[in-house]
């Protein structure tokens, strides 16, 4: 990794036209590691010309081509695995071994990429009329743009560009500022499979970098991840200036454990769910339901987990979790966990103040566990993207039903149960994207698509999968006649078959 991670524009490493530069932290040190630069309008500009320039060519590639680039680039990403699980370790500060889950997870949708030849295929309706053939293709939209979070900076951009490029399009990508390192190992690795310069490139910075992307006519499309308010902002800003624009925010997942379930499995489902990554996953549970008489036993079985989990450095092989990735998003989960105690719910585990030794500035919290939190709570009703877990008391199915339909987000949901029935009706009337029968983090699998409902994206697109084809090209219907002329002359009537 370089003291200064600079932008990757037509194929070249440069610090731009920006003076400004922001701190990468060591989060698990709680000292800065390098220094980003930050971007400005200008170094958009120059990024969305040198992808005009490649565009042309990068579009009439045929796909089989395009793919084949997709199929060295997966190759090289199963090689260069450990190297960018350890470059996540280092700024976000997961654990390793969650680190090569994220990438595993980012090269699936690599390989489905690969299948572009026949994700492209048009369709066709031969003697549509009478020698009138009809056929749809979808053709790339041009440059798009990806805006991606700090919490997954080699998956979730790999949510986006491999569909996009496989696609045709040229792809922008504008990294999270706190963990930024990867996204240059990602531009090394496509011009290494063979992507042309300009096809692929960075942009490093914050909203200064985003406003022009939103702005930029040169753009057609934008993808985002990250926080609600954000999201939203870009939905608006970006159709307002004619793009087509995905945005996916941030989540409250509630896991609604019944009385059948088994108690064990699901205790060790919500362990890894909450408290993985330190909670900061936006398919993260944060809010369990307890329906009906499985409360306490609940509670009894999750709090000596919570208060015995491994709390280490992420390259350390026995930690279960790591650090959070700045010192400020750790205050602002304590303050959360404040707020929880003055609002009335019942604090079962106190991760707050946790020191580790050797690792005292680091930005630890220990896992917390609230027990008899109610919807009224900001604990309740806010993300708080932290190792925090709420429980929440309801007498029945319905009650939990409704409890998960009524808040705002609506990004992944679980249920926890023996009972196909219950399971169904779940499955069948929760307001949520993504549903996990016994499954905690029912992230999709890269050949289906990934997004939630409600205040958990705005945008008519998921990601990934049949959406992200669908979301990065353009249809186009073409009728023909051969051969050649009108039947009857000049037809000044709606065309119809007979
Ligand atoms: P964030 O919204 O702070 O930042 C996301 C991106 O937006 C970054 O690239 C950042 O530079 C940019 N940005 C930040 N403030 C901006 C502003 N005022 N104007 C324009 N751009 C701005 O999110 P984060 O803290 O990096 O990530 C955590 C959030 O992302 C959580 O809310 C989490 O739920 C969400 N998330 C959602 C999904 C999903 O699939 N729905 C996946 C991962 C993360």
């Amino acid at each position: 990794m370089h003291d200064l991670v600079q932008h990757s524009i037509d194929g070249a490493l440069m610090s731009g036209s920006g003076a400004r530069r922001a701190d990468v932290f060591d989060p698990a040190l709680g000292t800065v590691a390098r220094q980003v630069v930050q971007g400005t309008a200008s170094d958009v500009d120059a990024a969305v010309r040198a992808a005009r320039r490649a565009f042309p060519a990068w579009a009439a590639t045929p796909p089989l081509a395009r793919a084949r680039v997709m199929f060295r680039f997966r190759d090289l990403l199963e090689k260069h695995a450990n190297r960018l699980a350890a470059i996540i370790t280092a700024e976000h500060g997961k654990v390793l071994s969650d680190a090569l889950g994220e990438v595993t997870r980012g090269m699936e949708v690599v390989e489905y990429a690969t299948a572009a030849p026949e994700l492209l295929k048009g369709e066709f309706t031969e003697q549509a009329g009478r020698n009138i053939d009809a056929y749809t293709v979808r053709q790339p939209l041009g440059v798009a743009a990806g805006i991606t979070p700090f919490n997954f900076p080699v998956m979730v951009p790999l949510w986006m560009a491999p569909m996009a490029l496989a696609a045709g399009n040229c792809f922008i990508l504008k990294p999270s500022e706190r963990d930024p390192s990867a996204s240059l190992v990602l531009a090394e690795l496509l011009a290494e499979a063979g992507l042309p310069k300009g096809v692929f490139q960075v942009v490093q910075g914050d909203k200064e970098v985003v406003d022009a992307i939103l702005q930029h006519p040169g753009i057609e499309a934008v993808s985002f991840v990250g926080s609600t308010p954000i999201a939203r902002y870009i939905h608006q800003t970006g159709i307002g200036y004619g793009k087509r624009v995905q945005a996916l925010g941030g989540a409250k997942n509630h896991a609604v454990v019944m009385p059948d379930c088994e108690l064990d499995k699901t205790v060790d489902a919500l362990m890894g769910a909450a408290y993985g990554s330190a909670g900061e996953r936006c398919m993260a549970i944060s809010v369990a339901v307890a329906v009906g008489g499985v409360a306490d036993r609940l509670v009894e079985a999750l709090a000596p987990r919570v208060r015995t989990l491994q709390i280490g450095v992420g390259t350390d092989k026995s930690s279960e979790m790591g650090p959070l990735v700045t010192g400020v998003h750790r205050d602002k989960v304590s303050a959360y966990v404040d707020a929880g105690v003055r609002e009335g719910a019942s604090l079962v585990v106190d991760g707050r103040g946790l020191k580790l030794q050797g690792y005292e500035s680091g930005f630890f919290i220990g896992g917390t566990l609230f027990d008899h939190v109610t919807p009224e709570m900001s604990i309740y009703r806010e993300e708080i993207f932290g190792p925090v877990l709420g429980v929440v008391r309801v007498p029945d199915f319905d009650a939990a039903l409704a409890l998960v339909n009524e808040h705002e987000f609506g990004n992944g949901t679980a249920i926890f149960t023996r009972d196909g029935d219950t399971a169904r009706a779940f499955a069948h009337g929760v307001q949520a994207g993504m549903v996990g029968i016994n499954v905690p983090i029912p992230v999709p699998m890269a050949f289906h698509s990934f997004g939630g409902w409600k205040a958990s994206l705005f945008g008519d697109h998921h990601m990934h999968g049949p959406e992200g084809i669908r979301f990065y090209t353009k249809l186009k219907a073409v009728t023909a006649r051969w051969p050649t002329g009108i039947r009857a002359g000049a037809e000044f009537q709606m065309p119809t078959l007979g």
